[in-house]
């Protein structure tokens, strides 16, 4: 009789628990894995898939506004809320149809339930008396939207409700100005709805490069997002048809809906992890070596419970390793450099590398060269439209350390640099790249100065 009752229990069925399970059962292990939620995960059922689609959905109103200048007639335009919504939803349970399938297919066992660790070794579901026993346990549990703490707090919504929206609110206040809050206040301004973002810091999308972040915070105040810096929330209050936000500057504002987008912390609360004998970080995620195994030798975590980089390819690259490691004994250690992101906003931001403050902090002598103009489409158009491109070179190597673009196609394009990137691409192979022409892209292969900081003016400050 086998010492247990499965090699691998996966408890999580997302982006990260799923690629391990199926992988491991591929190889031949017994698998089960465990979903209290749908299969699929925050990715697919609520977050990068449906919001692409809610981002592509907002995306037609200035697309049918610039086909004027291209000689449309686009006369009697609406827009249904119910429409888009109905179809995201029926895309999702597509996908988790394809998930579940992916499972079955590969012979893992599936229970939709609850699952806790009891010891290193098994694992109990909350609709079964005896305990499932495991060689190997992965904890892929993901993360949950935090809210702050606030009086009202009660009233807020968070990302995972906007996809359960039955009509389209006619304004909305976003408390935070990260990946979450910006997605979220350039697809509703795309629809049409008053968007009001309140951010306690200085500009928005803190880490990101400089250049970026406020090409991000003018196109959206461009598109009539009302943006507030250094804004603190100090209450939400519910009121005849509408909520009033408090604010500790003093002032309120009053919408329809209010939403946090003020981070995610792990999935680790009642899993029984402490219990099991597993050592828990400062925001409770699981502590992972680079091999992802915790601190029980039979226990490995992957993805967001693991708070590394919280990324759905970077989840299912470390349940591809913690796979390798464990089941094909060939240790593979994660590497987390050059790592493509994109905040899909109108237009969308792509980045891969260090930001010009980043690398000045590291480097000894860094380059930079920027690039920022109109993109040809809008010339037809007359959408007040910007591209920007920019890349950080290491000025002692040669080296591209950075390369970062807000504009059309912005994710598709770093997606293409983080390969030269990560091979080690030099400013010189740049510039030794044909350009393909007429193109955006182009722009990264062809910018030949040198970006100089503007030197103060001798006594300009006394003039100004
Ligand atoms: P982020 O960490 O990106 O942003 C959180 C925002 O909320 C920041 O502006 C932060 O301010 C602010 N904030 C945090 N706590 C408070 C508080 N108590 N009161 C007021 N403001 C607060 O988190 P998100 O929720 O936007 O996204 C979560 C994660 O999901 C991302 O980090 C990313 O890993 C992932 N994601 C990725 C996407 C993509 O790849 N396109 C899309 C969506 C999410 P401050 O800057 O001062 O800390």
């Amino acid at each position: 009789m086998a010492e247990y009752d499965y090699d691998l229990f996966v408890i999580g069925a997302g982006s990260g628990g799923v690629r391990g399970a199926r992988l491991a059962a591929e190889l031949g292990a017994k698998v089960g894995i465990a979903e209290e939620y749908r299969i699929g995960g925050t990715c697919v059922i609520r977050g990068c898939v449906p919001k692409k689609l809610l981002v592509y959905g907002s995306r037609y109103g200035g697309e049918i506004e610039d086909a004027r200048g291209y000689g449309w007639t686009c006369e009697g335009v609406r827009f249904a809320w119910p429409t888009l919504i109905h179809n995201v939803r029926r895309e999702i349970d597509r996908l988790n149809g394809v998930y579940t399938r992916t499972l079955e297919n590969a012979g893992v066992d599936k229970f939709l339930t609850h699952a806790t660790l009891e010891d290193p070794h098994s694992v109990r579901l909350a609709d079964r008396d005896t305990p499932i026993s495991a060689k190997y346990i992965l904890v892929a549990t993901g993360s949950h939207p935090v809210m702050p703490k606030v009086p009202g707090a009660q009233h807020l919504i968070s990302s995972n409700e906007c996809f359960h929206l039955e009509a389209l609110p006619e304004s909305i206040v976003i408390i935070g100005a990260g990946y979450i809050g910006m997605e979220f206040a350039s697809i509703f301004a795309g629809l049409g709805v008053a968007v009001t973002v309140l951010y306690r810091g200085n500009q928005v999308l803190r880490d990101f490069d400089m250049d970026l972040r406020d090409g991000v915070a003018e196109a959206l105040r461009d598109r009539g997002v009302d943006l507030r810096m250094a804004t603190n929330v100090a209450s939400i209050e519910k009121e005849e048809g509408c909520y009033r936000v408090k604010l500790k500057e003093g002032g309120s504002v009053a919408a329809a809906l209010v939403m946090a987008a003020t981070g995610r912390a792990p999935n680790t609360a009642g899993l029984g992890l402490q219990q099991a004998g597993v050592e828990l970080g400062w925001n409770g995620h699981v502590v992972v070596d680079e091999y992802s195994k915790s601190s029980v030798d039979s226990i490995y975590a992957v993805g967001d419970v693991t708070d590394r980089k919280n990324l759905t390819p970077v989840a299912i690259r470390e349940a591809n390793a913690f796979v390798e490691t464990v089941f094909q004994g060939k240790p593979a250690a994660m590497d987390y450099t050059f790592i493509p992101t994109a905040v899909f906003t109108e237009p969308e931001l792509g980045t891969v590398g260090y930001s010009e403050e980043q690398a000045r902090e590291r480097c000894a002598r860094i380059d930079i060269y920027k690039s920022s103009f109109k993109p040809m489409r809008a010339t037809l158009s007359g959408r007040n439209e910007k591209v920007l491109m920019k890349l950080v070179i290491d000025a002692e190597t040669d080296k591209v350390l950075g390369c970062h673009m807000l504009g059309p196609d912005a994710a598709e394009i770093v997606q293409m640099a983080a390969v030269a990137l990560k091979l080690g691409v030099t400013k010189a192979q740049l510039d030794s790249t044909m350009a393909l022409h007429p193109s955006i892209a182009e722009e990264l292969v062809t910018m030949r100065h040198r970006w100089e900081p503007p030197v103060p003016i001798k006594g300009s400050d006394a003039a100004a």
